[in-house]
């Protein structure tokens, strides 16, 4: 069971979330500048009382997930595009991790039906002792019925206080092993359909990272442990601290020796486009609370 602090810190950073959600339906729009999404999202997160559990990933058509725009980033939203934007907010470190998949000039309207309609039917399985393998075979079942596939190297994951990725994670597809989900933990659930193979590789780009190793031997990497702690962060986040130069330095010279883990831009192998929905939960004995809705 969680504790009245605990659950408050939940429902708070999840309310935020909500409210970052339906602002990005507003301002993805075809032309605006990637990177002004990114800040005007991640500054209304702070403006609510919140911070970013990780940096606005904004993540178009063939890539499914992990673009942040990095500093000075030109890009702008095409005319016609699927555009996943995922969300993070924490309250004291109590994380709320939430998608959406907006389609711009009506591209993919069927693959986003796809994604949201798997997040909702695997919310309704929830409750305590649910197994992680039922809540995959069902996110499958549904984007296969709906003539996609579903992305099997993603997954959901159990969330902990400043642990983004505490462990267990909840499949998008039917899994012959897993485990129990329990009353009182926090989870994502994160459908991905595509048109493409339903795999996902790492591109050759990294815009997102996160501290891997507490010996901040740098004032960079000091910064970083004191502002982020060990949840992601972004470059673009560092380069109005300190220089762009000194920034790309610390971060290629710490990736090498994995003092700093870095987080590839995520492609589909075959160039698939990929809709995504993502909502956070907490377990209850007899359902569950969507803290992100
Ligand atoms: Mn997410
Ligand atoms: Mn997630």
């Amino acid at each position: 069971m969680l504790d009245t602090n605990t659950l408050n810190n939940y429902r708070n950073a999840g309310s935020i979330a909500a409210k970052i959600r339906e602002e990005a339906k507003k301002i993805v729009k075809e032309g605006t500048p990637l990177i002004k999404i990114c800040e005007k999202l991640e500054k209304k997160i702070i403006s609510e009382g919140g911070k970013p559990a990780f940096p606005l990933n904004i993540s178009i058509n063939n890539v499914a997930a992990h673009y942040t725009s990095p500093p000075e980033d030109k890009t702008t939203v095409p005319p016609r595009a699927l555009v996943k934007v995922d969300i993070g907010v924490h309250v004291n470190g109590f994380i709320a991790d939430t998608a959406l998949t907006v389609s711009v000039g009506k591209v993919g309207l069927e693959l986003v039906k796809a994604s949201e309609l798997a997040l909702e039917k695997a919310l309704k399985t929830i409750k305590d002792g649910v197994k992680s393998s039922q809540i995959g075979g069902i996110i499958e079942k549904t984007i296969k019925e709906s003539g996609f596939k579903p992305i099997s190297n993603l997954t959901g994951h159990l969330l902990e206080q400043y642990n983004l990725h505490a462990g267990k994670t909840i499949p998008n597809v039917k899994t012959r092993i897993g485990f129990t989900l329990k009353e009182g933990e926090a989870y994502a659930i994160e459908p991905f359909a595509t048109t493409g193979a339903g795999i996902v590789e790492d591109s050759k780009y990294s815009y997102i990272y996160r501290l891997a190793s507490q010996k901040t031997s740098t004032q960079v990497l000091s910064h970083i442990a004191r502002e982020f702690k060990t949840l992601p962060f972004a470059s673009r986040w560092l380069v109005s601290k300190f220089s762009k130069k000194r920034v790309e330095e610390v971060i290629k010279r710490y990736v090498s020796t994995r003092t700093i883990q870095s987080y590839p831009v995520l492609v589909e192998r075959e160039k698939g486009i990929v809709s995504q929905a993502e909502h956070t939960f907490i377990v209850k004995k007899n359902g569950c609370e969507v803290t992100s809705a």
